[in-house]
């Protein structure tokens, strides 16, 4: 059974924004799934819509990091053990389609920074500015607060953030009592007629991250996993879903212990910290798992088998 399910981030979504994140999705999966025959195709092509879009925390409406600047982070996996994936990239919003070229033209999985940059470059992608007016709007308003100290429980007085030992804390202090910054980051999953499976995941970050961070998104096996049988893509605050090597991980019990997708998913994230992680998962014969610890988590799927498409916001 050919299936394709995608997300648009964990963590709190408000009611206001719900229903523009669903349709975002229904968007996207229209666009992947009229690629559906190759499950590849697909995936990427519905990453690519929501990067487009301007709507998600992703290709041009990424969020900015600490410098006021777009770094991207993306991965595309497939079952066949094929990987690309870039991050840090800033010349380009269209990070799902230089993570694929990097699978396909290099014999690297991983391109970073300057390097990612000048592959984009090399590949044709033109340069195009990244970030929208709404999050430089959004971005100024959350540095005053982070240097300020406030929007956090601490205060926090070093005027150059970025270089400041203790910058995590605050930093998450922050994102707890703001989860909404986290949430939009994109991901999609694909199986065809064939079995043939693929995960992307693409992201902005989160906001305000020091400069040169690395996302789970494009790490194979934490944000993005897809083998000869599963295939997932994660969301939330990536420094769990590294330190967890989360995707694996539920891949992992999938195969250890016959129990299905969504029990697997369900079964890894009950160890991890809470209010922290979301995942969209599919097996070969097109059965999905939608698993979070967050409140929202934004997605949508569809199906040979199902006449309609299914979405939510849990
Ligand atoms: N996982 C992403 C990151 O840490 C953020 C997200 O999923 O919203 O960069």
């Amino acid at each position: 059974m050919r299936r394709l399910i995608v997300h648009g981030g964990a963590g709190r979504i408000a009611p206001e924004h719900g229903a523009e994140a669903l349709e975002g999705l229904s968007g996207a999966l229209e666009a992947g799934w009229g690629e559906i025959d190759d499950a590849t195709e697909a995936a990427v092509a519905a990453v690519r819509w929501m990067e487009d879009s301007g709507k998600f925390n992703c290709g041009r409406g990424a969020v900015l990091n600490l410098q006021g600047r777009a770094e991207l982070d993306a991965a595309l996996m497939t079952g066949r053990q094929q990987a690309g994936a870039v991050s840090n990239l800033t010349y380009t919003p269209k990070a799902i389609a230089v993570a694929r070229k990097v699978m396909e033209e290099t014999p690297h999985v991983l391109l970073c920074g300057r390097g990612a940059d000048r592959f984009a470059k090399a590949m044709g992608f033109p340069r195009e500015t990244i970030g929208t007016s709404a999050r430089r709007k959004l971005y100024r308003e959350l540095r005053s607060d982070l240097v300020n100290g406030r929007g956090g429980h601490g205060r926090w007085s070093d005027r150059k953030p970025s270089r400041h030992p203790a910058w995590w804390e605050p930093l998450k202090r922050l994102v707890h009592v703001h989860p909404e910054l986290l949430h939009g980051t994109v991901g999609a999953v694909a199986v065809d007629a064939r079995g043939r499976i693929a995960a992307a995941t693409s992201t902005g970050g989160i906001f305000l991250k020091m400069e040169g961070r690395v996302s789970d998104s494009s790490l194979v096996g934490c944000g993005t996993y897809a083998d000869r049988d599963v295939g997932l893509s994660a969301t939330g605050i990536g420094e769990v879903i590294i330190r967890y090597t989360l995707t694996r991980s539920i891949a992992e019990l999938y195969h250890l212990r016959h129990e299905g997708v969504q029990a697997a998913a369900d079964r890894a994230l009950a160890t991890l910290p809470r209010d922290a992680v979301g995942v969209i998962a599919l097996d070969r014969k097109g059965r999905f798992a939608v698993a979070k610890n967050t409140k929202n988590l934004a997605w949508a799927t569809r199906s040979d088998g199902e006449r309609s498409v299914r979405q939510g916001l849990s």
